[in-house]
């Protein structure tokens, strides 16, 4: 039998922190996991290096679905983005080593294609409204079907909004987190008007979506959801928190805006009351941060049920080992919707080597290639030691913390 001989965990900055895991059995095979969760990051390098690395090694590499379950129910403390991270990553390796020693492409071991590729929206943003509809426009040239749509809320700011250069987002800041004013009444009587602004110059032959990012509250939610409704959006993604699933009943009862949420949610009890009773349209629970491959594909089936779409998280905060592994899965499940995407910066390319392809507005990835179709190169990764980062924080005018 061949048994889990190593286990490392890399922890690397090529133009974002990384956190990786490679697993390697007793034949030879290699697998990836990505162990990522931005700003938390040497957490999950510690749960993984000194709580779970030890319980791997001498274990059969096959048994995926048991592994899941010891390290869930044997951890005694469940849930939550550091255990589930953490699980993930050896989740995913486990799925990585499993489709090489098969010589298949993961997607063909969870049941083969669904469809030929994977729709991808990608992130247009603007200081002003002239540049956010240079930005889609930008986007549609691409060929993306779908696209993103954030712009700066005058004398507030916003997030979302790309600094810099084009290539570059957000975040991260150096040593501490930034803090960035926020005022909700700013932004709601601005961002209905840049989305219709982009409905009128560029017409409705796209799929428009936009991030709300925590900041309503569920009746602010429902009264923004009701004035964009002429914008046909495809989705208003996390327009208010979702400690509280039942808050989403307020914003379903007036609005037809379709909504998205759970890019920070971690388990299928944390979406569950929003999927059983269709108060979401899209879950976005994505597989680093919702336990890898075996318990995203349980939350997915869990959606199908209840007419739910997928709608997977996937900023550049995550490694190219988990857009892999989402691609793969998004080909396979019955009720994908769209996968984010955000191209990685060459450095973190240049560190991970990987077979997914962008091309007509969706992601695919070979069919000849198995596993999640990633390698991983610690010698170009030397090159980029861990440096710390953090998303901003928001403050509303008066000084007081506000939902990032
Ligand atoms: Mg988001």
């Amino acid at each position: 039998m061949s048994t889990i001989e190593r286990a490392e965990v890399f922890v690397a900055s090529p133009g974002r922190t990384f956190v990786t895991l490679r697993i390697t059995t007793s034949d030879g095979v290699t697998g990836l996991g990505d162990a990522t969760l931005n700003g938390r990051e040497l957490a999950v390098a510690a749960y993984l290096r000194d709580h779970v690395v030890p319980l791997l090694i001498g274990k059969d590499p096959a048994r995926i679905e048991d592994m899941w379950q010891y390290l869930y129910r044997g951890a005694y403390w469940r849930r939550g983005p550091v255990t589930m991270t953490a699980i993930a990553a050896v989740d995913v390796a486990l799925w990585d080593i499993k489709g090489k020693v098969a010589g298949l492409p993961v997607y063909q071991l969870l049941g083969g294609r669904s469809r030929d590729g994977v729709m991808v929206y990608g992130h247009a943003s603007g200081a002003d409204v002239p540049e956010l509809l240079d930005d889609v426009a930008r986007f549609r040239d691409l060929g993306y079907q779908a696209v993103r749509a954030q712009a700066a809320v005058p004398g507030v700011g916003t997030y979302g909004v790309r600094k810099g250069t084009r290539s570059s987002y957000e975040p991260a800041s150096t040593a501490l987190p930034e803090e960035q004013p926020w005022s909700t009444p700013a932004y709601l009587d601005f961002a209905p008007t840049y989305l219709a602004a982009v409905r009128e110059h560029l017409g409705f032959g796209f799929h428009l979506l936009h991030d709300v990012h925590h900041r309503l509250t569920p009746l602010e939610a429902a009264q923004f959801g009701k004035r964009v409704e002429e914008c046909r959006l495809f989705w208003m993604e996390d327009p208010t928190p979702a400690e509280n699933q039942e808050s989403f009943r307020l914003i379903r009862q007036h609005t037809t805006t379709p909504i998205a949420v759970g890019e920070v949610l971690t388990s299928i009890w944390d979406v569950q009351t929003l999927i059983t009773e269709q108060l979401i349209d899209y879950v976005r629970t994505t597989v680093v941060h919702a336990g890898g491959i075996t318990h995203l594909r349980r939350i997915f089936d869990l959606a199908a049920l209840y007419q739910v779409r997928t709608g997977s998280h996937g900023a550049t905060d995550l490694s190219p080992v988990t857009l892999a592994a989402a691609v793969h899965v998004d080909l396979t499940v019955p009720n994908f919707g769209v996968q984010e995407y955000m191209e990685h910066a060459a450095e973190t390319m240049e560190v991970f080597r990987s077979t997914v392809r962008f091309d007509a507005g969706a992601l695919d990835v070979a069919d000849d290639v198995p596993g999640l179709g990633v390698e991983y190169d610690e010698k170009a990764a030397a090159a980029f030691p861990y440096e710390p980062k953090y998303l901003p924080v928001a403050r509303r005018l008066d000084g007081s913390v506000h939902d990032w």
